[in-house]
């Protein structure tokens, strides 16, 4: 292989972190050169075009939260802000399992006021149950502080599972079932009976912040990756920057520095790299003398995965009436009219299911039928109707396991000059999210420049 002149940095991976990485590196004039080892950009976090309809179909849906306020920056840095609709405050429509609707509107009060307000006119719940919500107000306080000041700690230790954590504050079991427990296991991808209580109070912390737009739910107008992805390219491409896909890389490291990055046949030798591969990958893409990162590959070779599983399914009429329905207690917990998001150019919906251990083995024709059924009983509309086409979509390391006792994730900076990591899995402090991704994406990039 020949050496040929190199761009200032190579960043190796095209998700949304290294995407992100990329494009500020190019606001500030860096040369940047992006190699993506599949022959789309965007990762877990990307879209396909279903064969039979034509239509653009997520790898799963994808939900933002006010409080991404680095991914809004991201977003406005690539033109694509407007893309994504932000509720002015956390309104979500439940139906239990009894299958009673009900919709949590919290009114635009200041955090968390606007949560103890709407719960108070939240009829899935009763007075013992929003009562049992105050003795979570003192705790997210002292998070909220530890996060702006980093004085005291997170009130939560790392050995307490959420559960756990829940009990301890006295929620109440109903309370827990169709609030906390959801909102976990759509946040963290995990179990509350497994996943770690010091990310979820933090993900409270931020989501209940002073400003109650910090919880609203934010919503990708467009494909995931119409949404980012190509605009991202575009603006790392209309700065001097490259963008290759289908372009797997390696990155030789020797004598304790980078000697150089492979892909596409060629070596490039830049000033730094960014590694923005998913812990999963990184075995492959580090290769040579690797010692010096020895323990960050330890760390990344025993982190364990946690499925998600999304059901696609196309009815022969339309059978919401609302954009999202949470079913909480059931195998998939939402229910997205992707019609009422994108427009009539889409006409499926997206059936989630999250922490999906359980289901990821069975056959595509067995989780469509669940999904069916689930949704059957939970809105009248279903029963009458037929499902004309079902795409499953099972991404079975769509994130990490949040587990007590799994390996300390990585900071940005290595022991090799040169060398950084960005990811969802790098130690941002937030579970595995689009906000984490990118947050890790500008961390490497402000490392750097
Ligand atoms: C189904 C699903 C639903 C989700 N829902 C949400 C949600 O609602 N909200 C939310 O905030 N988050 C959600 N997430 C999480 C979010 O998608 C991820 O946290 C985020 O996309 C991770 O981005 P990343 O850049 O860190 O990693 P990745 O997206 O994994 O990107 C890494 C890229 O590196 C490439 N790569 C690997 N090895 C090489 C190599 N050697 N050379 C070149 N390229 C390489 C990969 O192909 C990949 O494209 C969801 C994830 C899934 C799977």
């Amino acid at each position: 292989m020949q050496a040929r002149p190199s761009p200032d940095v190579v960043v190796v991976g095209g998700g949304l972190a290294g995407l992100t990485a990329a494009a500020a590196l190019a606001s500030r004039g860096v040369r940047v050169r992006v190699f993506e080892a599949r022959p789309v950009l965007g990762g877990r976090a990307s879209s396909f075009t279903d064969p039979v309809t034509g239509e653009r179909v997520d790898n799963g849906q994808h939900l933002m939260l006010g409080c991404y306020s680095e991914t809004f920056a991201f977003l406005e840095r690539i033109g694509a802000r407007s893309s994504v609709r932000v509720e002015t405050t956390l309104e979500v429509g439940m139906v239990d399992r009894a299958g009673r609707s009900s919709v949590l509107r919290c009114p635009a009060l200041p955090s968390p006021l606007h949560l103890l307000a709407g719960l108070a006119r939240w009829d899935a719940v009763g007075w013992a149950d929003r009562l049992s919500a105050l003795a979570v107000a003192r705790p997210l306080r002292q998070a909220q502080r530890f996060l702006r000041t980093g004085e005291g700690s997170l009130p939560a230790s790392p050995g307490e599972t959420v559960s756990a954590w829940l009990e301890r504050h006295r929620q109440s079991a109903r309370l827990r079932e169709m609030l906390w427990e959801p909102l976990a296991l759509a946040a963290l991808n995990q179990d509350a009976r497994e996943a770690a209580a010091p990310v979820f109070v933090r993900v409270l912390a931020q989501m209940f912040g002073p400003d109650p737009r910090d919880s609203a739910i934010a919503v990708p107008l467009l494909p995931l990756t119409e949404l980012y992805a190509e605009p991202a390219q575009r603006y790392i491409e209309a700065r001097g920057g490259h963008v290759s896909t289908s372009a797997p890389a390696r990155v030789r490291i020797s004598g304790g520095r980078v000697e150089a990055v492979e892909a596409g046949g060629e070596r490039w030798t830049p000033a730094a790299v960014v590694v923005a591969v998913p812990w999963f990958a990184l075995d492959d893409t580090l290769v040579g003398e690797t010692g010096p990162v020895s323990s960050v590959l330890a760390a990344a070779r025993a982190m364990r995965p946690s499925p998600i599983v999304t059901a696609n399914l196309w009815f022969d009429r339309p059978v919401m009436e609302v954009a999202s329905v949470g079913l909480p207690g059931r195998a998939f917990q939402w229910v997205f009219d992707k019609r009422q998001v994108f427009g009539d150019h889409a006409s499926h919906l997206s059936c989630v299911s999250s922490g999906a251990a359980a289901l990821v083995t069975r056959s595509n024709e067995e989780l469509a039928a669940q999904a069916r059924d689930e949704l059957a009983a939970a809105l009248p509309a279903v029963a009458g109707a037929k499902v004309l086409r079902a795409v499953v979509v099972r991404e079975r390391r769509a994130t990490f396991s949040l587990a007590p006792g799994e390996p300390a994730r990585p900071s940005t900076r290595t022991e090799i000059p040169g060398l950084l990591l960005a990811g969802d899995w790098t130690g941002t402090g937030l579970p595995a999210t689009i906000e984490g991704a990118v947050l890790s994406g500008h961390r490497a990039a402000e490392e750097l420049y």
